[in-house]
């Protein structure tokens, strides 16, 4: 093609040189560049090797005629769309003919007339390129289609004309330019099961001019299948009347491949395929309510694997998760089970499934129950089934689960009630000891949120410093005198008032914030010790509370040792009380810390006598100082014999061992006399005063500095 600054090279092919300079100084004077060949032969050598923009042809030469050269050009790459002139005898329609079967753009006759030539060559010059851009420009559409793999087609319904771009023609093998009579052709590549709703709106669309839009399967043939989005509408073309449907398709398998990929990670679990927890609420959502208005039960579980984060941790991560695979096809199996004797492949009802949610949560939903019952059947089958070996790079590995079960309708009727009570259950059934399941109750909703509610405030509790220690004095028995206290911690709650210890104490060891409140406690006590001694009174022992789970996580005897020396007081002023099962736990261990504790200097008690079922020559291996006697005991002495006996029994086996005695509890003077005669050491209890806030309890030592009560 021309350059705009180059003007268009013409050839001029003829055998007659007069008549080939006679067009040269016509098309020069037009202003064309001409060159200038005698015969085909030296014409197509000009072609190949020189940039030709037109070709002007004479019919009648010697050694290669007009025909076969036009024929030879349109042969080569470049000559396939060079506009070709033929010039032909004047009425020689044969000629015509056959310049246009050879592939001729146009032709003039001869004798020539050189003064329209010149506008007939640029006019076919400029539709030449009008038609290049064209090709071009269609060349791009047809490859922005082929990337798109969206294909266009025009069917004239009355002449059958078919024309498509070759992505239409990749679906339907339907080649373009194919007459169509019917739409058979074109069903014919349509997946069965999609040909019949296909065939229908074409006939609507068609019938009644209108637009349609259909999704369907094709098969290719090629092989496989596609999935097709197709868009037409049929219209009338105006002039003629003529009908025609013409539309777009597009292949969209592998957007719907993409599509289904994303679908799939936003709603299944990746590493067993389960639904994950945006599935469950749905597809339970689901199957309650179809079971809305029915008698029939739906049971969700919630399952934890026992201990799986240390299995976990210790096999890693792929094991970790082929573990995961092998619980999740088990509870599967459990739901065909169902429906299946042992051993027999059933379906899974519909509406049953089991989800993971994360980590080593699962759920299963079962639905179509006629009663709660049925579902512990499931539940113990389930359990079992995952207490099964599972083999793990040649080792057999036993696993657990706890399940917690919820039912439709009695404990909840939508989805996330269900969900959270089934965990609610399974944390309760957790508690009580693991392998196990347990139905969710009202009681278990009651206390979870009371714990809930109570570990939140605790910790603000904390924060905000509304713990308070109060101090009940111990009193000598035999010479009546003060000897020391014991720290009673109170909870001063804004709203609630004093709260009892027996209230939060065992919330705080569950949730571990014994810990922090421990400590808060020692130190207290050491603060209120020294400004005591600060205020001239005598020095006071104070006995601290350690609970079990205090002891176990920190260093108790530093502990102490640091509160001590913080508050500049010697270690004779503090005394611990522990609880006795703590001592029959862990035994070696308690007992390396009980010694470090005498080297200290710092007596320890045990708490609660009697209640444990720790002999007492059991306590022989223990260095303690001595035992507090139950103060439920004491308070039954006068009334029980049985209770007087226990309390003699506990003061004469701990005078044989050499161990001191507390009677906690002390509310009488009958009391008292009691615990004299039985040669109890210490007493305590509100017979000589209730706990007191430190203020108060530095008010009744001043007051009680001499003997308070003598027995006998
Ligand atoms: P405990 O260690 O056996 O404490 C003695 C309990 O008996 C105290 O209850 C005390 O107020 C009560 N008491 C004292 N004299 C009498 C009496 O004559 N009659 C009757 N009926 N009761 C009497 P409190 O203060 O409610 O403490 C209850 C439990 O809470 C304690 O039992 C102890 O196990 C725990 N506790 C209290 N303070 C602390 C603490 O600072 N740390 C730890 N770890 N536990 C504590
Ligand atoms: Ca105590
Ligand atoms: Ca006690």
């Amino acid at each position: 093609m021309a350059h705009d600054s180059q003007p268009p090279v013409v050839l001029v092919v003829d055998d007659d040189m007069a008549a080939r300079l006679m067009t040269r100084i016509a098309l020069e004077e037009g202003g064309f560049d001409v060159l200038e060949a005698e015969d085909g032969i030296p014409a197509l050598d000009i072609f190949r090797s020189q940039k030709i923009d037109v070709v002007l042809l004479d019919v009648m030469m010697v050694e290669l005629d007009g025909f076969a050269t036009c024929a030879a050009i349109r042969q080569m790459p470049h000559g396939q769309h060079t506009p070709i002139m033929m010039m032909t005898g004047l009425d020689d329609t044969a000629s015509i003919n056959s310049a246009y079967d050879a592939g001729a753009t146009d032709f003039v006759t001869k004798p020539i007339n050189y003064g329209v030539l010149t506008h007939r060559v640029r006019y076919m010059l400029r539709s030449a390129r009008n038609a290049d851009e064209l090709r071009r420009s269609e060349s791009r559409l047809e490859k922005a289609q082929a990337m798109a793999k969206l294909g266009h087609f025009n069917w004239a319904i009355d002449t059958g004309e078919f024309e498509c771009s070759s992505e239409i023609e990749r679906l339907t093998g339907v080649a373009s330019g194919t007459t169509i009579s019917t739409i058979a052709p074109l069903l014919a590549c349509v997946h069965p099961d999609d040909r019949g709703a296909v065939d229908t709106q074409f006939g609507n669309a068609i019938a009644g001019g209108e637009s349609l839009q259909l999704g369907c399967r094709v098969l290719l043939a090629q092989g496989g299948t596609a999935h097709v989005h197709l868009e037409a509408t049929c219209s009338t073309v105006p002039e003629t009347g003529a009908r025609v449907v013409s539309g777009v398709a597009q292949d969209v398998t592998e957007r719907r491949r993409l599509e289904g990929l994303a679908h799939k990670l936003a709603y299944f679990d990746t590493v067993t395929g389960l639904p994950n927890r945006t599935t469950l609420r749905k597809d339970l959502g689901q199957a309650l309510a179809r079971a809305v208005g029915s008698d029939s039960v739906v049971a969700v579980f919630s399952l934890d694997l026992d201990n799986f984060k240390r299995i976990n941790d210790t096999l890693g991560r792929d094991n970790g998760d082929s573990l995961l695979k092998t619980v999740a096809e088990r509870l599967q199996a459990c739901l065909r089970r169902r429906d299946g004797a042992f051993g027999v492949k059933a379906n899974v009802r519909a509406g049953d499934f089991v989800a993971r949610t994360g980590g080593d949560e699962f759920y299963v939903v079962l639905t179509q129950f006629r009663s709660a019952e049925e579902s512990a059947v499931v539940a113990r089958r389930m359990l079992e089934a995952i207490a099964q070996p599972v083999n793990l790079g040649g080792e057999d590995l036993v696993l657990s689960a706890t399940a917690g079960i919820s039912v439709y309708p009695v404990d909840g009727t939508t989805a996330d009630q269900l969900i959270d009570r089934a965990d609610a259950a399974k944390n309760h059934a957790k508690a009580e000891g693991r392998g196990r399941y347990q139905f969710y109750t009202s009681a278990i909703n009651a206390r979870a949120f009371e714990r809930l509610s109570m570990e939140n405030n605790l910790r603000k509790a904390l924060q905000q410093e509304q713990f308070e220690l109060y101090y009940q004095p111990k009193v000598d028995i035999r010479t009546g005198r003060f000897t020391g206290a014991e720290a009673l911690v109170r909870w001063r709650h804004p709203d609630l008032g004093l709260v009892s210890p027996a209230n939060f104490i065992p919330i705080a060891e569950e949730t571990g914030l014994i810990v922090p409140l421990g400590e808060w406690i020692i130190s207290a006590a050491c603060r209120d010790i020294a400004a005591w001694r600060s205020q001239g009174l005598p020095d006071v022992r104070v006995a601290v509370n350690i609970s079990p789970v205090q002891f176990a996580a920190a260093e108790l005897p530093l502990l102490l040792s640091k509160a001590l020396l913080a508050a500049k007081l010697p270690v004779e002023v503090l005394e611990v009380e522990l609880t006795e099962s703590l001592l029959m736990t862990d035994t070696e261990q308690s007992i390396a810390v009980l010694a470090e504790l005498r080297a200290l200097g710092i007596d320890v008690w045990i708490d609660d006598f009697g209640t444990g079922y720790s002999s007492l020559s059991y306590l022989r291996r223990f260095p303690i100082a001595g035992v507090k006697v139950d103060q439920t005991f004491v308070r039954e002495m006068d009334t029980n014999a049985n209770d007087a006996a226990i309390v003699a029994a506990v003061i004469a086996l701990a005078r044989s061992l050499n161990l001191a005695v507390v009677a906690e509890g002390v509310e009488s003077e009958l009391h008292l006399r009691a615990l004299a005669n039985l040669q109890c050491d210490y007493a305590q209890g509100y017979f000589y005063s209730p706990p007191l806030p430190a203020a108060a309890f530095a008010r009744w030592v001043t007051e009680h500095r001499g003997p308070l009560a003598r027995a006998i």
